[in-house]
């Protein structure tokens, strides 16, 4: 009996050194949120047209995870499949939809990560990927990267058989014509020490990046996963690339805490490494997932000045979904099937 627990005890602390965990005997429970980026969303801003609009593609892709879910697929399946209807509508900055760099192009980044085994994928800077969430899941999958940028990230999604796009297909008028506005209106300039200066007058143009999307889930099995998709920041340069592709930044996922997908000013999520910090105030001190999402969110970002939000699930689903901005596009949907929508601060 001894032996038995000491090789009990031996095998938990196996399992939390490697991050695997334990399989959960399957239950009829599941949960996923989702987000489809955060800033200054008002009410008084939106027509009812467009609010309508957002509300229905959010509840298609809470629809579509949830049909995963309910068919007994897993949470990495289901994050890609929701994932997957909005990168395809160009409401968001993610897929058809994302915004311009400086040089007329459409970079994206994306990742994902599996809670069970702390497997994770990602690509930055891809050109051609339709659908760059299913290029980091072919990183993850198949190769023994984590991370892929640029051209290379392009060709290996192509030759795994993902669906390859012309560039021109991410081209909208509306992401277009925000970047003109952006450029003619710039007061950005580089001093000496490579510092971007941005005037007082210009931060709302900051505005004009949010729109990522991202999913966590939590499957039947008690298996949790995350996946975050971007175009980034409207205007970027240089090879900029924010947090939603970075593992521990934009996107976390482990069983035996949680699973977050953020959104927000990249530059701030990377230095608070933002959904791995959740994970570990409630790894290393115990805080609920409510409790560690909102001292991040609310009070570590603020303090440095970081917009933007997160959602997030944990094993048994709960569920966060908090944010320090005007709104964040965000929803969830349980194994009840009822999709639940939210927009604004209500
Ligand atoms: N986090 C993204 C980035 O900085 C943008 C966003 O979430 O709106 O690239």
């Amino acid at each position: 009996m001894k032996y038995l627990s000491a090789v009990f005890s031996i095998s938990l602390i196996l399992t939390s050194l490697n991050g695997t965990s334990p399989a959960m005997s399957k239950n009829n429970n599941y949960t996923l949120v989702i987000h489809g980026g955060a800033g200054t969303i008002l009410k008084k801003d939106m027509t009812d047209q467009k609010e309508k609009e957002y509300r229905e593609i959010l509840n298609k892709a809470l629809m579509a995870g949830n049909q995963v879910l309910k068919n007994d697929g897993t949470s990495l399946d289901a994050v890609v499949a929701t994932i997957k209807v909005m990168e395809d509508s160009p409401l968001f900055n993610a897929g058809k939809g994302a915004v311009f760099t400086h040089e007329e192009t459409n970079e994206l980044d994306a990742s994902i990560m599996d809670g069970k085994n702390l497997k994770a994928g990602a690509v930055a800077g891809v050109k051609t990927v339709k659908n760059p969430i299913t290029a980091a899941r072919v990183v993850m999958d198949k190769s023994p990267h984590v991370m892929m940028t640029g051209k290379g990230a392009d060709e290996y999604a192509k030759s795994q058989g993902v669906e390859i796009v012309d560039p021109s297909y991410f081209y909208t008028e509306n992401r277009f014509q925000q970047l003109k506005k952006i450029q003619e209106s710039e007061k950005v300039e580089l001093d000496h020490s490579s510092k971007v200066k941005i005037k007082k007058s210009d931060n709302n143009l900051y505005d004009k990046k949010f729109g990522t999307v991202g999913a966590v889930a939590v499957d039947k099995y008690g298996n949790l996963a995350a996946g975050t998709s971007t175009g980034g920041m409207t205007n970027k340069r240089f090879g900029r690339v924010g947090d939603s592709p970075i593992i521990g930044a934009g996107t976390y996922a482990n069983n035996n805490t949680c699973a977050v997908s953020a959104t927000g000013h990249g530059e701030f999520f990377i230095r608070s490494v933002v959904s791995y910090d959740i994970s570990a105030l409630m790894e290393y001190k115990g805080l609920s997932l409510d409790k560690a999402a909102e001292y991040v969110v609310n009070k570590k970002l603020v303090k440095i000045g970081g917009e933007g939000g997160v959602v997030a699930v944990d094993r048994k689903g709960n569920i966060a979904m908090k944010f320090n901005s005007e709104g964040m596009y965000r929803g969830y949907v349980r194994d009840d099937s009822k999709p639940h929508v939210f927009i604004y601060k209500d």
